[in-house]
């Protein structure tokens, strides 16, 4: 198994540098597996977005302010390194988010597992929030879905679920609703041990600090007007932290650009 880690998606929101915040990334992983083919965690901003940007909404451009590079999407990426779409077998998304799913319709052939709140929800757009977060482009060409429910077996102080149809059992889907209603991460075995993808379970690495944990305030804020369920959040982001500080388990989440540089020095 070797792991690659991407950036799908550089977003630069209003005001961030005041702040001393690095522009947020979109951190993916593109693994290749022995004899499953190659599996895409997350996916960042997709070629559609980039070529008409108009259905992210005016809010999220302007607030967000996406880069949108073509050579930062996913399927550039797998083809920079000499695949083709149709070699991505899976795609493992945290979540459904505009800046997770905008890749999805560049892989229509590829099987993407995700918890059936999730796609659910996704698909319903029953708020204004998930009106904002999903957008039906990005799975107007009918994903081939593989959806679990929300349960699993004890790992690490989460539950999660092993067996995933057609993926190794080195590849784990952990929930960790809160974001969203079927948010999870995704933990790997690879190379170098246990890694965990935690998505949007939390924003920034002073978040995982052992002792003291802390947020920068726009973050924060972001977070508790974003998430679904506040409690359920706060609860996952604790457990993650005790992972962090009791196990070898190395954890990362999707926007924070420190973390995507200690990621790819220790690869
Ligand atoms: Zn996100």
């Amino acid at each position: 198994m070797r792991i690659h880690h991407l950036n799908c998606a550089t977003m630069c929101p209003v005001a961030w540098s005041l702040f001393g915040l690095r522009d947020m990334i979109c951190h993916c992983l593109l693994v290749e597996t022995d004899a499953h083919g190659l599996v895409l965690v997350d996916t960042g901003f997709g070629t559609g977005d980039v070529t008409d940007p108009s259905h992210l909404g005016g809010a999220f451009r302007g607030l967000v302010r996406p880069k949108l590079d073509v050579a930062e999407t996913a399927l550039r990426q797998v083809e920079a390194l000499g695949f083709r779409a149709a070699d991505v077998r899976h795609i493992l998304p945290t979540h459904l988010d505009l800046d997770h799913a905008g890749g999805l319709p560049d892989f229509p052939e590829t099987t993407v597992h995700i918890y059936k709140k999730e796609r659910d929800a996704a698909l319903a757009r029953a708020t204004w929030r998930e009106k904002e977060r999903y957008k039906t482009r990005h799975v107007a060409h009918g994903p081939k879905w593989e959806p679990y429910e929300v349960q699993g077996e004890p790992w690490n102080g989460f539950e999660c679920v092993r067996d995933l149809k057609g993926l190794p059992p080195e590849i784990l889907l952990v929930p960790t609703v809160g974001h969203t209603r079927g948010h999870v991460a995704v933990a790997i075995e690879g190379p170098g041990g246990w890694l965990v993808h935690a998505g949007d379970a939390y924003f920034h690495k002073d978040e995982m600090h052992p002792e003291k944990p802390s947020c920068p305030r726009p973050l924060a804020i972001f977070q508790s007007t974003m998430g679904i369920d506040g409690a359920s959040r706060r609860h996952n982001a604790e457990r993650l932290r005790v992972m962090a500080r009791e196990t070898k388990v190395s954890i990362f989440s999707a926007h924070d650009a420190d973390e995507l540089d200690r990621e790819r020095a220790r690869a």
